[in-house]
């Protein structure tokens, strides 16, 4: 009796044994996999909109360690980008887009091609025949890689909460200006959505396929055409950046933009600088030179 006693007391301690053991595993496979995820967490994505002046230059340190640099500014401002990036210790940028063939957007990238080692390059599918576009088109024959024509649907970078997704130009669409032609982005890390507009038309904007993000990079420096209340009200940015010099010939940004974007957290370049967001997957803030 006493030795059936104790036989059933350790068939029920190993069965005990087993499902702690079991219950371990399964805790620490979950700790891992929570590990796993959250790594890179506290990485940070810093898209810095760099001050040149009336024209466009974001680049963008990813949290997989990757760089992008969305337009260069024109070619006066050409040291002030080339600077700013080797400042920030890197000599390789991993993809360069230049959103349109306009002088303010990609005047400085032959210098940018000539300074920095760029892997890849894409841009949109209307030529120009300017000088500057010529020079834009040789360095990138230069450098040895093929231009890319990203269209919407396509990815430029697609991981574990980060996304680079081309939203614009449409598939299928001839596009004749050079504006509308213009690449959009949406840049996209844990919560936090950025989108990137380049100089195109509100009317093209409402064309793609929209959602609700946190940053905007204001269309066409903040002209009256890029912008319009029905694209504030889809995107609905709580942050919105206009990337235009002081006093520019241009008025912008357009006084009817800015009063739409009463209510929006809104950083002009032309007075507060380079302005520089950085996320993780909990936190967005902003720094700003000024
Ligand atoms: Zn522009």
């Amino acid at each position: 009796m006493k030795n059936k006693l104790i036989a059933i007391l350790i068939v029920v301690l190993l069965i005990l044994g087993v499902f702690c053991l079991r219950q371990c595993y399964f805790k620490n496979f979950d700790e891992n996999n929570e590990n796993s995820d959250n790594s890179d967490s506290s990485v940070q994505l810093k898209v810095h909109f760099i001050d040149v002046g009336q024209g466009d230059s974001c680049f963008i340190e990813l949290p997989n360690y990757k760089t992008m640099l969305i337009d260069s500014g024109d070619a006066k401002h050409s040291k002030t980008v080339t600077n700013y990036i080797s400042s920030l210790g890197y000599n390789t940028i991993d993809y360069v887009v230049a959103t349109h063939a306009d002088a303010d957007h990609i005047g400085a990238m032959a210098d940018v091609f000539e300074d920095f080692e760029i892997k890849n390059c894409y841009t949109s599918s209307v030529k120009s025949n300017t000088k500057t576009y010529k020079d834009f088109k040789k360095a990138v024959d230069n450098e040895g890689i093929k231009l890319q024509y990203p269209q919407s649907n396509d990815y430029i970078v697609k991981e574990n909460n980060l996304d680079v997704e081309v939203i614009g130009p449409l598939k299928n669409k001839k596009y004749t200006n050079t504006n509308d032609s213009s690449v959009v982005l949406e840049v996209s890390y844990f919560e936090t959505d950025y989108l990137f507009t380049g100089d195109a038309g509100y009317q093209t904007l409402l064309e793609y396929n929209l959602e609700p993000i946190e940053v905007l990079k204001v269309s066409h420096h903040g002209s009256k055409t890029g912008t319009n209340k029905r694209l504030l009200g889809i995107l609905s940015p709580k942050y919105a950046i206009i990337s235009a010099a002081q006093r520019n010939r241009y008025h912008h940004p357009h006084k009817s933009v800015m009063n739409m974007l009463s209510g929006v957290t809104v950083y002009k370049t032309s007075e507060s600088g380079t302005v520089t967001a950085q996320s993780d997957a909990t936190h967005l803030t902003f720094i700003t030179e000024k």
